[in-house]
């Protein structure tokens, strides 16, 4: 039996898939190349934009045509799925179950209730996504994520860095710690200090240490070897002083980080349920950049919040120009089931959405272009990602994209790359030598 996976959303949702692979090819399944070949179609999905719930319609209509070819076609619906998507779904797919309900789904995995303790079958051989937790516990008003993913659940320190530590020891270059929000992470470990006759102090004895996000980036960086580090997703609020000073000393970490603003008006982020205001998240980016002064930043932005005005998307313009990101993911305000802003009328035009999104975009272009420039004539650091054409393409440490000339085999290396050319969305360069 053959089987394909379908995935739609952001990286925690294509590192579950891993997962999934895992558990089907523990029941002896087979990946099916193509979509046409498969038994089985997984498809695993994200409740949180109303685009990517249109996609699995349009995947639905395929599977109507494969059936009338393979009368044994099972189709399976898995994710992030809010209550009313997984109505909308249930006559069309043959199951649906929660992510969460993974290690019980076909019962190929015994005597273990958790999800994270699945092997993931991974999908790239240089560059890894690892959960470090997941579910949230902030309930931003837009948002599916502690409805479909529930709170907040932090995986065992240990298990990451053993996962890890294997992964480079197979030669990985990258690893991605993922978690709605990463900054809330906490778990405990066994102190190795621990002594029960060391009655002298009680803090310095204690059984367990607990280990926050900041530690942990810490451990990771500790582990031997020469490979990159990069996290997501980040939540202002969270963002401690003892994390700042972490990303600046661990080495590996690599000088990137997104953290989303979604409004620079304090009453939409009130509205939006973000707990912090613009003075607020403009002091921490203060504060970020002179401890780590050449980190390239992104950020996310939601446009036509329900009420947004004029006056106050001009405050998002104004925030966005002045902290100047090298990158931006933009997106429309569209209502969410059972999301709290549902009761707040949408009011703002989808034409007025899309022209918002437009003049951010058209801002972030000439930015982008501006700090990209300044690595003309520099030499970076990349990890080759794939082959186009005569082309290789990677990332830099600053997450820049870099498209160099090459017909060497180097994808999965570290490469030295000379940058002749900027563009908006990427350098060009021509390739020096291998790391
Ligand atoms: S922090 Fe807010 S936007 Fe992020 S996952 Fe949690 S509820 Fe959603």
């Amino acid at each position: 039996m053959n089987y394909y996976i379908i995935t739609f959303g952001c990286q925690m949702n294509h590192s579950d898939s891993e997962r999934i692979a895992s558990v089907l090819e523990k029941a002896k399944y087979k990946k099916a190349p193509k979509i046409e070949g498969a038994d089985l179609i997984v498809v695993n999905m994200c409740s949180i934009r109303r685009s990517a719930v249109d996609k699995v319609h349009g995947v639905v209509a395929k599977f109507k045509k494969l059936q009338t070819k393979n009368y044994k076609l099972k189709t399976v619906l898995t994710g992030c799925i809010l209550k009313k998507d997984r109505k909308k779904f249930a006559e069309k797919f043959d199951l649906i179950f929660d992510i969460k309900d993974l290690p019980n789904w076909l019962k190929s995995l015994k005597n273990t209730k958790n999800y994270f303790k699945i092997k993931p079958k991974y999908q790239n051989k240089f560059s890894a996504c690892i959960p470090i937790m997941t579910g949230c516990n902030n309930f931003c008003s837009y948002c599916v994520v502690p409805y479909t993913r529930d709170r907040e659940f932090s995986r065992p320190a240990k298990d990451i860095l053993n996962e890890i530590r294997n992964l480079i020891k197979h030669g990985y270059k990258e690893v991605w710690l993922l978690g709605q929000n990463v900054n809330s992470y906490k778990s405990k470990i066994q102190n190795p200090n621990y002594s029960k006759s060391n009655l002298k102090s009680k803090c310095q004895n204690q059984k367990f240490k607990i280990i926050n996000f900041a530690k942990l980036l810490k451990m990771v960086n500790d582990i031997p070897g020469d490979f990159w580090i990069r996290f997501t997703s980040s939540h202002p609020k969270d963002f401690s002083a003892q994390l700042i000073n972490s990303m600046a000393k661990c080495e590996k970490n690599t000088p990137y980080l997104n953290l989303p603003f979604q409004s620079g008006d304090d009453k939409i982020l009130k509205k939006m349920n973000r707990n912090y205001t613009v003075k607020e998240y403009k002091k921490l980016i203060k504060k970020i950049r002179k401890k780590n002064p050449d980190i390239t930043l992104s950020t996310d932005i939601i446009v036509g919040f329900p009420g947004e005005t004029k006056k106050q998307f001009e405050n998002t313009v104004k925030l966005f120009k002045e902290i100047k990101f090298d990158m931006a993911y933009i997106s429309r305000y569209s209502p969410r089931p059972e999301t709290s802003a549902l009761k707040l009328k949408d009011n703002v035009s989808l034409r007025e959405k899309k022209k918002r999104k437009e003049i951010l975009n058209n801002i972030l272009k000439k930015i982008a272009l501006e700090k990209n420039k300044k690595y003309i004539g520099k030499i970076v650091n990349v990890l080759v990602e794939k082959q186009k054409n005569e082309f290789l393409i990677g990332k830099s440490r600053h997450y820049k994209t870099v498209k160099f000339e090459s017909n060497k085999n180097l994808i999965g290396k570290f490469v030295k790359v000379k940058i002749t050319d900027a563009l908006s969305w990427g350098l060009k360069g021509k390739l020096i030598q291998k790391k």
